[in-house]
């Protein structure tokens, strides 16, 4: 079972903060660190899953989903226990029969579980897997940061060559085009292999021990357990540590050092330009070579940075139990995508609005409605009614205030006769027509705007 650590709490305490939490609080409200997704927004969540879901399979990536929680052992191995993610962000607990369980905090460990457990190892190489869906981290919420957060995220495996990295990055460009996002900068960095990133950590690990006075009460911690952090942490006193810190891409070894040039070759012979950033290692230990994330290149006061980001994870799949296998992968969240969508005014494509609404009169006509409206939208003519109004007025205001071109009356002469009154909303101009007929006018006078 995983050992995931526990704060220290008196059990006075826990017993005060268990019965507060059991009370009921009026207005009740979504907790922190989470939002609704409401129907202003639905627009953009469509559109993300559109492109993204179009880019990668052009790409032949085949969709997976797994389970939103895991066996808490599958992160704990995957991410790493001394990552930020495993120690201070997994959101665990146990269940019924007392299985350690995690919301998963990111996607690729249990990409890379269902991947094993359903016998995608015999697959002709490389598999190509891709998910949608929600994460979930225990952070200090902030503009950009959430606890429940979504990604896209694709996987790439069973290949090692670096044109596979640099495709990965055009890929996940593509889906940020495709977006309408401008004004990006891709961040490059290798932060090596099993052979050359322990002499790095130990050369960095000495480096900071002499400056240990100067660093952040979390730095002065992160140094016993995960050095590499230490190059990303956003105090300014650790910053300026940082930029003089050794750099990975000086000590990597020979192999390593090949993969990364032939990488920022091909980047240059595909004109995809970059910032080699000597401070990006990610947060996660399975990381291994080339890594990547994708900034905007202006950046709000206070705004969280990266709107996507990957990397290569040659170990993992062994360390969960497989062969060993390369792979690499990348995932981007969508809050962050919207929110740039947002202030960039990038333009959505906008679902049909109404162009015909339905009006009612009566008990049987309100019968012939129901089954009228079903017509015209199997037609698939976008039609809008207000069924539990009975006067007439109130139902001429409401399409009047959708802006429809078109109104339908049937009355209870119309639904005995089989015939409706089309209702030109702008002249008031009626006509009388055979129901059966209906649908082909319709159709025909809505040409321009279906
Ligand atoms: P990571 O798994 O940390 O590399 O995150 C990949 C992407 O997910 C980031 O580039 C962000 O766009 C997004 N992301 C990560 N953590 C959060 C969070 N707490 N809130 C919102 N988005 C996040």
């Amino acid at each position: 079972m995983a050992k995931i650590k526990k704060k220290k709490t008196g059990k006075k305490t826990f017993k005060r903060k268990k019965k507060e939490a059991l009370k009921v609080r009026f207005p009740l409200q979504a907790p922190r660190g989470t939002k609704d997704i409401l129907p202003k927004d639905a627009p953009y969540w469509d559109f993300i899953y559109q492109v993204a879901k179009e880019v990668l399979e052009s790409y032949n990536f085949q969709f997976i989903e797994t389970p939103i929680f895991e066996d808490a052992n599958l992160f704990v191995r995957g991410v790493g226990r001394e990552t930020d993610i495993i120690e201070k962000e997994i959101y665990t607990f146990y269940d019924k029969s007392g299985c350690l369980l995690a919301l998963r905090p990111e996607g690729t460990a249990s990409v890379m579980r269902a991947y094993l457990e359903n016998g995608m190892e015999s697959w002709p190489k490389p598999v190509r897997l891709y998910y949608f869906g929600p994460m979930f981290r225990y952070d200090r919420p902030q503009a950009g940061r959430f606890r429940e957060f979504h990604q896209i995220g694709a996987e790439i495996i069973g290949e090692a060559d670096p044109i596979i990295d640099v495709q990965s990055i055009q890929i996940l460009e593509k889906i940020f085009a495709g977006l309408g996002l401008k004004n990006l900068s891709l961040q490059m960095n290798s932060i090596g292999c099993n052979v050359c990133r322990p002499r790095y950590e130990k050369l960095l690990k000495d480096y900071y021990q002499l400056n240990r006075s100067k660093l952040c009460k979390q730095c002065r911690q992160r140094l016993k357990k995960n050095v590499l952090r230490l190059l990303d942490c956003k105090e300014e006193k650790c910053q300026q540590l940082a930029n003089n810190a050794p750099q990975t891409v000086d000590h990597l070894c020979e192999d390593c050092g090949n993969h990364f040039k032939e990488v920022l070759g091909l980047l240059d012979d595909f004109q995809i330009s970059y910032n080699l950033n000597s401070r990006l290692v990610r947060g996660l230990n399975y990381y291994s070579r080339t890594v990547f994330e994708i900034w905007p290149t202006y950046l709000e006061e206070g705004a969280q940075s990266a709107l996507g980001g990957g990397g290569r994870y040659d170990y993992l799949l062994k360390e969960l139990g497989g062969k060993p296998t390369p792979a690499i992968g990348f995932s981007a969240g969508c809050e962050r995508i919207i929110a740039k969508m947002q202030s960039d005014n990038v333009p959505l494509p906008m679902r049909p609005q109404p162009q015909v609404f339905l009006i009612q009169l009566g008990n049987l006509a309100k019968k012939k409605s129901l089954q009228f409206f079903e017509k015209l939208r199997v037609a698939g003519i976008p039609v809008a009614e207000s069924f539990g109004r009975d006067s007439i007025k109130a139902q001429l205001k409401r399409a009047d205030r959708m802006q429809v071109k078109w109104s339908l009356i049937i009355g209870q002469k119309e639904a005995l006769d089989g015939t409706v009154i089309l209702r030109n909303m702008e002249s008031g101009m009626q006509e009388i027509i055979d129901q059966d007929k209906i649908i082909p006018i319709l159709l025909k006078r809505l040409k321009n705007h279906l």
